[in-house]
């Protein structure tokens, strides 16, 4: 599998680069089949992850419309139990919202120890929309970068996994995606002109997000790239990152269940001792 996984500021990448398309050799059915054994591994370590309450899962979408956030989320989440998972989709801040510094609505949202959180979308948007569009000034966007990595520092520390996700799609990609959803009855009241206007400012997004990119990648918090026209590849590249995050976690989780295990039965027998 060919990702990128960038962890350090300042690495200077060019989308332009970077393929959208599975690799060539990669077959379809056995990606297919190596998703569902990631997500029953996946469903596992959820499950540990929730007992132990030592870490919480954070996971941040982002994409051009239509690159398939929705259904990234219809499938990784399809392999974790719907207990200790909130899904959240950000969208234009309300008249509330915009009373508070950006971070305040995000913050409300991340996970408590034990769960998953995926974010449909989220503070990226502070300095992607609100750059192209020129909703701030300059100088706002331009200190948000410094206060997001603190942030996910702050949410790191806390014992939470972060993993950021560009959902990486050409676009002619998107082209035939815009047009098929005009097409099809049960797709098109997605559409609006808007989706056609952001693809005039493709550059300015494509600009915007490898400065992101170069910003914002840290050890704690870092993005994956994720190659995005076809959608089987793209679940696997998700789940792949998932799992790889999770599992060094697994021993840890483990031994936690155990002493908390150990402890109940102490609890137990003392109880019974009280009871002869
Ligand atoms: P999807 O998010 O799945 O593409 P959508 O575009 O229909 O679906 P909406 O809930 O209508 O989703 O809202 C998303 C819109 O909100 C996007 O155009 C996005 O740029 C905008 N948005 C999100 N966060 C902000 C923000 N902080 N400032 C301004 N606009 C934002």
């Amino acid at each position: 599998m060919t990702t990128h996984t960038l962890d350090k500021q300042g690495e200077k990448i060019h989308l332009a680069d970077i393929a959208t398309t599975s690799p060539k050799k990669t077959d379809k059915d056995a990606a297919k089949k190596e998703f569902d054994a990631l997500g029953e591994e996946l469903f596992d370590l959820q499950d540990l992850m929730w007992g132990a309450r030592l870490n919480s899962v954070l996971i941040i979408l982002q994409g051009r419309d239509t690159a398939g956030k929705d259904g990234t989320i219809k499938h990784v989440a399809g392999h974790l139990n719907p207990r200790g998972l909130n899904v959240v989709s950000f969208g234009v801040p309300t008249e509330e919202e915009r009373q508070h510094d950006f971070l305040w609505r995000i913050h409300q949202h991340t996970p408590r120890l034990g769960e998953f959180a995926i974010f449909n979308r989220s503070h990226y948007e502070d300095v992607l929309v609100a750059r192209v569009n020129q909703l701030v000034p300059e100088a706002l966007w331009k200190e948000r970068y410094g206060h997001i990595r603190d942030f996910e520092e702050l949410l790191a520390e806390h014992g939470t996994l972060v993993l950021k996700f560009f959902l990486h799609i050409s676009q002619q990609e998107q082209e035939e995606r815009l047009l098929a959803r005009e097409k099809e009855a049960r797709k098109a009241w997605k559409i609006s002109a808007g989706d056609w206007e952001d693809r005039q400012n493709w550059d300015a997004y494509t600009q915007a997000y490898e400065e992101v990119f170069a910003r914002t990648s840290t050890r704690e918090a870092p993005w994956t790239i994720v190659p995005a026209d076809s959608k089987w590849y793209r679940n696997l590249v998700v789940a792949q990152a998932l799992v790889d995050k999770l599992r060094p976690h697994r021993e840890a989780w483990q031994k936690r269940l155990d002493a908390v295990g150990e402890e109940k039965k102490r609890d137990l027998a003392r109880w019974r001792a009280t009871r002869k």
